[in-house]
């Protein structure tokens, strides 16, 4: 791998070239060498120093945030800048060539050139360690690399920042949670884990934080830092570092850790992990996180509409005769196919048949592995007589501050979210009388692509005399991907690759005829009455 050990980086890195040539004065004027070159992030940025003259008096320096480097040959090469701010000619271009010795020096130069200008961002303050060590990171032994490469590419545009930010249910909690608790902020070291803009690192400073270590993996990281130096008041005790949590190294421990860690069912994207491991490596002990605790909330719903929507989109290969052709072979992969998508949009509360349940995941103490697979045990007590449609989820996130204690919830009947709700459909609903009750389980497992395989099995409990012995009466499963939601509403959303792929799916099935009953199950399609709501 083209990356050099982390130790070097810490605080500076030496190299000898042949000669540089100052472009400058004209004729160029040539300086012998061998010369020392030094990367260092000595003055707050990452800068490269050319010492001119063996006793280190007089020196030429470039600031890499707004330096290039060319490869002119296998020996020689152009470093030019857009100005520096150590010497005078601020709005001047500066321009070196650059003799190196061996071919070799010289690609080992270019490596720490990239290095030192993309891998470590700092803004406002000296940050001798702060930079990232080069071995391959727990992140990407679990990450595909064609999934962390979409995922950042997605965070690292702006739209998508200003779409949670524009969320201020979302934004107005972490502000609120930051300044009622500003006695947990003021004087201490924060790290803001995934800062994207930058914004929680600045509601930290403004509560009196000492110092904010912004860590951001994508692109963002440099727009987090135009953003902190344009309020300049709180940017001087912010340090941006574009890097993963896993990888970056901090100059010192933080006593509190502030994050906006959760996706839709609160672990897809699978950052709490990376949460976990920034509290691992970077938190005292003892030290707080905002937030502290997450907890999945899950009940049983009845929508009719919503079953016959979704039973009706795979209507289209009941099909005998399209241009001649028999599409039915497939309707049984389709039918299932729908069925495994969980539904995300808002629904009206009064859908759920049981009060919900609830499982907790503690941040402060959960151990990374715990969520590679999360498997909650159900059980429910329906409040009516009804159809049970699947399972209703939504989550809420708690700030234990020291002073104010804020939940930030993404519940139905409360104000919408980008993340509204999640529902897992079944198949094959479930009947049930009031007080029956429904056991079941579901189970989620972490795969490679930053989401989970949702396993759900809900079963109706023998109901009336013989209830005690325990018997199963219904029992229906899904396997779902909550990769690969399909979204209900138009409204901007929480991070999905799949927002696309909903066109169409108002079904064409105008010119169908409706199925008589099929091995799926799928018999009931007629639209539902008004009667398919129920109350808790
Ligand atoms: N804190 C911002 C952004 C939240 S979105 C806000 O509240 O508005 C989550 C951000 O975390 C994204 O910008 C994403 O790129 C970043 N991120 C995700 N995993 C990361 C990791 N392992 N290391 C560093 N940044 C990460």
């Amino acid at each position: 791998m083209n990356t050099i050990p982390s130790e070097n980086l810490k605080h500076h890195q030496n190299f000898t070239v042949a000669s540089i040539s100052l472009l400058a004065s004209n004729p160029p004027k040539l300086v012998s060498g061998p010369l020392s070159a030094i990367f260092r992030s000595g003055s707050g940025f990452p800068e490269l120093q050319f010492f001119l003259e063996p006793d280190g008096q007089h020196s030429l320096n470039f600031d890499l945030r707004t330096t290039q480097l060319f490869r002119l040959g296998e020996f020689q090469s152009l470093c030019v800048s857009e100005g520096s701010e150590t010497v005078k000619e601020r709005t001047y271009s500066k321009g070196i060539t650059i003799q190196f010795k061996e071919e070799e020096e010289s690609r080992s130069f270019h490596g720490a050139f990239e290095q030192w200008k993309h891998k470590v961002v700092i803004q406002g303050s000296t940050l001798p360690n702060g930079t990232v060590s080069s071995c391959k990171s727990k992140f990407d032994d679990k990450i595909e690399a064609s999934s962390a490469k979409m995922y950042f590419h997605y965070y690292g545009q702006l739209l998508h920042q200003q779409n949670m930010l524009q969320d201020y249910v979302r934004t107005g909690s972490y502000y609120a949670a930051v300044i009622e608790n500003a006695a947990d902020f003021a004087g201490r070291v924060v790290v803001d884990v995934g800062a994207g803009s930058g914004i929680l690192s600045l509601f930290a400073a403004q509560a009196g934080a000492k110092h904010v270590y912004a860590v951001e993996a994508s692109e963002m990281a440099a727009y987090a830092q135009k953003l902190i130096a344009g309020n300049p008041i709180l940017g001087q005790r912010i340090t941006v570092i574009k890097g993963k949590v896993e990888d970056v190294e901090l100059p010192e421990k933080a006593d509190i850790l502030i994050s906006e860690p959760m996706g839709t069912l609160l672990v897809n994207e699978r950052m709490l992990e990376s949460y976990v491991i920034a509290r691992d490596r970077f938190l005292v002990p003892n030290g707080k996180m905002f937030p502290t605790v997450g907890r999945i909330h899950m009940a049983p719903f009845s929508d009719e509409y919503l079953y016959v929507e979704i039973a009706n989109k795979s209507l289209f290969w009941q099909q005998q005769n399209y241009y001649g052709v028999d599409l039915t072979a497939l309707h049984g992969t389709a039918f299932q196919g729908y069925f495994s998508q969980p539904v995300v949009d808002a629904f009206d509360p009064r859908l759920l048949v049981a009060p919900a349940v609830f499982h907790v995941i503690n941040f402060t103490t959960v151990k990374e592995e715990d969520l590679y697979e999360i498997d909650i045990p159900l059980k429910f007590t329906a409040s009516v007589g009804t159809r049970i449609h699947g399972l209703a989820c939504w989550f809420d996130v708690l700030f234990n501050g020291s002073t104010v204690q804020r939940w930030l919830t993404t519940a139905p009947g409360a104000p919408t979210t980008h993340w509204y709700q999640l529902r897992c459909v079944l198949s094959q609903p479930i009947y049930v009388m009031p007080g029956q009750e429904i056991t079941g389980h579901l189970h989620m497992i972490a795969h490679s692509a930053q989401s989970y395989t949702i396993n759900l099995t809900m079963s109706a409990k023998m109901w009336g005399p013989g209830a005690e012995q325990g018997g199963i009466l219904q029992t229906s499963s899904c396997r779902l991907d909550l990769k690969e939601p399909y979204y209900r509403m138009s409204q901007p959303q929480a991070y999905s690759v799949g927002q696309d792929q909903q066109s169409n799916q108002l079904l064409q099935s105008q010119d169908l005829q409706l199925p008589s009953l099929d091995e799926d199950g799928s018999d009931f399609i007629q639209p539902p009455n008004d009667s398919g709501a129920q109350i808790l």
